[in-house]
């Protein structure tokens, strides 16, 4: 079993983007900048939302937080997002998720303009990703992607089950793999909580990624030997083995399935280092004009 190390790969990444940035820097008299905009206070989002702004100065981007409470208004949301839109100083920004529930999501997410989507979120982004035309890919995604690449996994003619089917991790995955790409070319299969048996593909599945939210839902004998797995989770729970009171743990049973497994990512250590990596990606690539 090998491990794929998320803090080794990250780090690698993000010194090359650190060279681009520090170039684009040089070139154009200013840095890429990243805006993040926060509503409320989530313990988890705001854990997330620090470690993007962080990880944006460790390369050399300036980043901004906006925050709001969860009083705002829609309308007032949705006019920030415009002024952002419009700004020649910003190169991409993200709307932390989730909104509290007098936000509509999908407004929001329709209202970023796509050039600066780098969530890549927005429908032109999600409908180019699938015709596999140049477009910002969701960072999860992306990261899962450039994990493979850096490790030289070939994916080519492997059979891949993605379980989870969310709008951010789960369904852009299974486009990602059955494109005509490598990684990629796989014969892909999306399960759910409404698949009656899940063990039934899971145990055939060459490539198998895992983005549930429910600690240690894959285990063993749901896992064929040689078996790559991703595991995407990033579940709280209780642990007395911790000064916090809680540890962070991933949707597979680590213990039991590492051993079956030809590569596997650790959580933490893993997919959550590399979905950072390709939002800074995202954001050179918008600040470069590459691909709008
Ligand atoms: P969602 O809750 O949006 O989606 C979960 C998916 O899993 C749904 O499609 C759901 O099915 C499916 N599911 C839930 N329970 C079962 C079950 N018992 N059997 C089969 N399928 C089930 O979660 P996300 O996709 O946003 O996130 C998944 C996990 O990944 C979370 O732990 C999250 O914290 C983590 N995450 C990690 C990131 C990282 O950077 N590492 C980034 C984003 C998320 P259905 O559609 O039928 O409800």
């Amino acid at each position: 079993m090998q491990l794929l190390d998320g803090k080794l790969v990250s780090e690698k990444l993000k010194n090359d983007i650190a060279l681009e940035a520090a170039e684009f820097t040089k070139q154009s008299g200013r840095q890429p900048h990243l805006v993040a905009i926060l509503v409320g206070n989530d313990g988890a989002s705001e854990t997330y939302v620090a470690s993007k702004m962080k990880n944006c100065e460790k390369v050399g981007f300036k980043s901004s937080l906006v925050r709001y409470d969860t009083s705002i208004s829609e309308a007032e949301l949705l006019q920030k997002i415009d002024e952002l839109n419009k700004d020649e100083g910003v190169d991409g920004f993200i709307v932390q998720l989730p909104l509290p529930k007098h936000i509509n999501a999908e407004k929001v997410t329709e209202a970023i303009d796509h050039r600066k989507d780098v969530d890549g979120f927005h429908p032109i982004n999600l409908g180019r990703m699938q015709r596999n035309l140049p477009c910002f890919i969701p960072a999860t995604p992306y990261g899962i992607l450039l994990m493979l690449q850096e490790y030289g996994i070939d994916t080519t003619g492997k059979y891949c089950v993605v379980v989870g089917r969310s709008n951010i991790v789960g369904s852009p995955m299974s486009i990602l793999m059955a494109r005509n790409n490598n990684p990629g070319n796989c014969t892909v299969t999306i399960v759910h909580s409404k698949t009656p048996d899940i063990t039934e593909y899971t145990k055939k599945a060459d490539i198998l990624i895992a983005a549930i939210g429910k600690a240690d839902f894959v285990t063993a004998d749901m896992v064929k030997d040689g078996a790559i797995v991703i595991d995407v989770g990033i579940n709280r729970v209780e642990s007395s083995e911790t000064k916090s009171g809680f540890k962070l743990k991933g949707d597979v049973k680590f213990d039991e399935v590492a051993p079956k497994a030809s590569f596997i990512t650790p959580v933490p250590g893993g997919v959550g280092l590399m979905t950072i990596v390709s939002l800074l990606k995202n954001t050179l690539s918008a600040a470069k004009k590459e691909i709008y």
